[in-house]
């Protein structure tokens, strides 16, 4: 039986069995260390022998995917011999304020003129039991739950490949393959590591979980102790259409109450709600579902982010047609709705969730 991964337990549980042992200050800067993937991370002797049964083990590489716009994909292996997918995507700086990022420059006391950033999209799942029928991800069903630490190295292991970029990872989305609030306490676990500040030391501001809208899960988020955004993928204004596109198993609740559930979790935690919107091809990309759109978020400090969609091989979508996904923002603008279209990063790539690993699959390597 492999010893326990470090980066499973709960950073408050390993600083309170640590510092039985030895001198806080030595935990706490020897947590920061492993969480920066140092392979000696233990100041002193005793501390070493404490964490002797904590494994320090990170996923290895199978393949990657480097895009032309500085995207890379990487897939990476289990300790099972499963893989997952994950994104680093330069250039993104989340939802961090200005004045949290002026506060964090001046926290590093150099006065040096601060790295550019990254955002890290992490997966949460093996496989996915969402169905959303224009997604790679959920083709397979689902394997199994990633535990925190799985979902937490995938970060970590961005972090340093962007470093080795010089860049500053200063936001993780959780937009990789699973639904992540069907793993909905291993996934507020793997935040709260990533943001604790003996441990990730990331800032709450750059977190941000995607979900199909699982209200139990949203709970979940909403009490743990360090809350992230919420992207909600909703997908259509109306039930019926909405029902054709995101099949949850085993429950899709009705859209209207997944906005007033999206709307409580925001009173409750001060977090935003970003809605996603992948747009599809003559399925929920019409003028009036524009206006339904609009009206179904009325009164809600909503954003909404409308999202190219990316072909995936043996699947019947579509993109939107440019001109038309301009029209639809257009009428949301018109509607009072704050909205974007996300640009779309790493297209020459295998662009879309679950591409590569369900490439890899069909193509062992030799
Ligand atoms: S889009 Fe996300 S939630 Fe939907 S099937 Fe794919 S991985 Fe699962």
């Amino acid at each position: 039986m492999p010893d326990p991964s470090l980066f499973e337990a709960r950073v408050e549980d390993l600083l309170e069995e640590l510092s039985a042992k030895a001198p806080p200050e030595n935990v706490q800067k020897s947590l920061r260390a492993a969480y920066l993937l140092h392979p000696e991370p233990w100041h002193g002797r005793a501390l070493r022998d404490a964490a002797a049964g904590r494994s320090l083990s990170v996923p290895s590489e199978i393949s990657r995917v480097d895009a032309p716009d500085g995207t890379t994909k990487l897939l990476v292996s289990l300790a099972d011999g499963r893989a997952v997918e994950c994104v680093l995507i330069p250039g993104v700086r989340g939802t961090e304020s200005r004045l949290a990022m002026s506060a964090r420059n001046r926290e590093d006391g150099t006065g040096r003129k601060r790295r550019p950033t990254a955002a890290a999209c992490v997966s949460s799942q093996v496989g996915c039991a969402a169905g959303c029928s224009f997604c790679a991800s959920g083709l397979g069903g689902l394997t199994r739950n990633l535990d925190a630490g799985e979902i937490t190295l995938q970060a970590l292991l961005l972090r340093r490949e962007a470093a080795a970029r010089g860049l500053r990872l200063s936001t993780v989305v959780f937009m990789g393959m699973g639904e992540p609030l069907h793993n909905a306490a291993n996934v507020a676990r793997a935040v709260r590591n990533l943001t604790h500040r003996h441990a990730g030391a990331l800032p709450p501001s750059g977190i941000t979980v995607s979900t199909v809208g699982i209200l139990p899960g949203m709970d979940v988020l909403a009490g743990s102790k360090s809350p992230p955004h919420l992207a909600i993928s909703l997908h259509a204004p109306d039930d019926a259409t909405r029902a054709s596109i995101v099949r949850t198993a085993p429950k899709l609740w009705p859209v209207a109450e997944t906005i007033d559930a999206a709307q409580a979790y925001r009173e409750r935690t001060g977090r935003h709600v970003t809605v996603s919107y992948v747009l599809l091809d003559g399925v929920n990309d019409s003028q009036e579902m524009a206006v339904e759109l609009a009206r179904v978020l009325r009164g809600r400090a909503f954003h909404v982010n409308l999202i190219p969609h990316n072909a995936v091989d043996g699947l019947p979508f579509r993109a939107t047609p440019p001109e038309r996904a301009s029209r639809f923002w257009k009428i949301l603008r018109e509607h009072g709705v704050v909205v974007h279209i996300r640009k779309q990063r790493g297209a020459d790539g295998e662009a879309a969730c679950g591409q590569l690993r369900r490439r890899t699959a069909e193509s062992p390597p030799p």
